[in-house]
């Protein structure tokens, strides 16, 4: 079904990528409704905007399937379990998500997908490649959960030559046909299993990535369930598994030696050994999680011809996004870092284990987590710890349990000023030579609108301490 026009088309939810995907169907023909549970204002105004296009919108039930449906094109919030797509599986009507969408809808010249998903660094890891991809002159951009919409990109002018794409377990849930040019899963922990209903269930939707791989596999050594996912997957003849090490890398992997990014899977030539790509310096910031990113990078890279000096150029021009493990200041010999971005536990592990002496920032949504084992990793580095924000207790506990003998600083608050405050109480644990972290390893929408929000918080607290004015409460 590729040709939609006078198709039956219904879309499950409104928001930020129901309006569009709206839109889009409505461009091509399709005979479009979009179906919302909820029924406030907020939604009506959404109404009023698609109505003139000849968009039928229905507000205050989600659970029936329209009359006459052909299709459902669903928005990332909705559970596969939703009674809608229980009535559309019943009634044989296929359900796709925007990423099935847009690569149903490519034209017959489009660029190949390089596919990055992951429990995290997805986001990092897609756009170190498009820089990689652009070092090399290609045209090319970072597409996808990113928040750059794949259909937008499909059906725009804009001529590519490859894209950088970033899938969230979601997408790949609703994206059955999808055949990337070659998928990386950079690392599996447990994260939104309330959707996905299971770990299994979510791991097997990241596996997807690799469905149809026409060149290469990118997966992570230490995290054998990458490795596991490949094997399960079926590729297209003469696609390879590529494995990232943090290690000396084997034959068909990429590694680290003596400081120096190398790649023994894509040499020049047999009698070659390894090529070299990059320094460690000359990845931003040059953390362990974050050279993990750089590897996958260059191996999706690799994997499409890109030359080793590109990949240097690459690395050397990424800057990081704002708010993961961002450097914001140094005070009195204390840095200050901003991982605003580290809102599960697998995250918050990585930067932890960054840095030698640590005054941890920490706590907010738990989300259902629990921190024991993340605790258990951190102790030793951990100089104090201040914690903040709706479900700080867990961490509280599971501190005293693991790690009774570090300062804790409980400030029992949940209020936007609370981070001026824990800064404070971080600055007053720190001594020269040590990082201040907020890692909260917790979502932010106790506190703050988004972590973005939480981050900015943080840094213009710790601006106050640096111009000596004492981060206001
Ligand atoms: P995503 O797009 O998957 O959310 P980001 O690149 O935005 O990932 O990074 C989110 C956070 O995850 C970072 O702030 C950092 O704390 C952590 N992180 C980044 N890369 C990795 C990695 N390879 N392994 C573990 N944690 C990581």
């Amino acid at each position: 079904m590729s040709d939609l026009a006078g198709r039956q088309v219904t879309v499950a939810g409104l928001g930020v990528s129901g309006v569009p995907a709206a839109r889009a169907l409505r461009g091509l023909g399709a005979s479009v409704t979009v179906v919302n549970g909820s029924d406030g204002a907020p939604q009506r105004a959404q109404a009023a905007e698609l109505e003139p296009l000849g968009i039928t919108v229905r507000l205050g039930d989600e659970a029936t399937l329209p009359e006459g449906t052909e299709l459902v094109v669903t928005t990332p919030g909705w559970k596969p379990t939703s009674p809608l797509f229980l009535a559309a599986a019943e009634a044989g009507v296929p359900v796709w998500g925007d990423v099935e969408l847009a690569w149903r809808l490519r034209g017959p010249d489009a660029p190949p997908w390089l596919a990055v998903t992951g429990t995290n660094g997805k986001t990092t890891t897609v756009r170190m490649l498009a820089a990689i991809l652009e070092a090399a002159g290609l045209r090319t951009a970072a597409v996808g959960n990113i928040g750059v919409s794949l259909l937008d990109i499909v059906l725009g002018d804009e001529p590519y030559d490859v894209l950088a794409v970033e899938l969230s377990s979601y997408q790949l849930h609703w994206a059955p046909s999808l055949r990337a040019h070659s998928g990386a899963v950079l690392n599996l922990a447990p994260d939104h299993l309330d959707w996905h209903g299971s770990m299994a269930a979510y791991a097997a939707d990241k596996g997807r990535i690799y469905e149809g791989n026409q060149v290469a596999c990118v997966y992570n050594v230490a995290d054998p369930a990458t490795e596991d996912l490949v094997r399960a997957a079926d590729v297209e003849e003469g696609c390879r598994a590529i494995g990232f090490t943090l290690g000396t890398p084997g034959p068909s992997q990429l590694g680290v030696v003596e400081n120096i990014l190398v790649d023994r899977a894509f040499v020049a030539n047999r009698q070659q050994q390894a090529q070299e790509l990059a320094e460690v310096s000359d990845v931003n910031p040059p953390a362990p999680h974050n050279i993990a990113n750089a590897l996958a990078a260059a191996a999706l890279a690799r994997s499409f011809g890109v030359p080793p000096a590109a990949v240097r150029d690459g690395l050397r021009a990424f800057r990081p996004d704002p708010h993961r493990v961002e450097h914001v200041a140094d005070v009195g010999g204390v840095a200050y870092v901003d991982d605003s971005k580290a809102t599960n536990t697998h995250a918050a592990e990585a930067s932890l284990g960054a840095y030698e002496h640590i005054v941890w920032i920490a706590g907010g949504l738990a989300k259902g987590a629990t921190f024991d084992e993340l605790v258990l990793t951190a102790a030793k580095r951990l100089r104090g710890v201040v914690l903040i924000g709706a479900d700080r207790a867990l961490i509280r506990e599971a501190l005293a349990r693991h790690a009774a003998d570090v300062p804790v600083v409980d400030l029992d608050r949940t209020d936007t000023g609370a981070m001026a405050a824990a800064v404070r109480e971080a600055a007053r644990l720190a001594r020269p030579g040590d990082t201040v972290l907020m890692a909260p390893a917790c979502a932010s929408m106790d506190m703050f609108t988004n972590y973005n929000e939480r981050g900015d918080a943080f840094a213009a607290a710790v601006q106050d301490l640096a111009s000596g004015r004492g981060p206001d409460e």
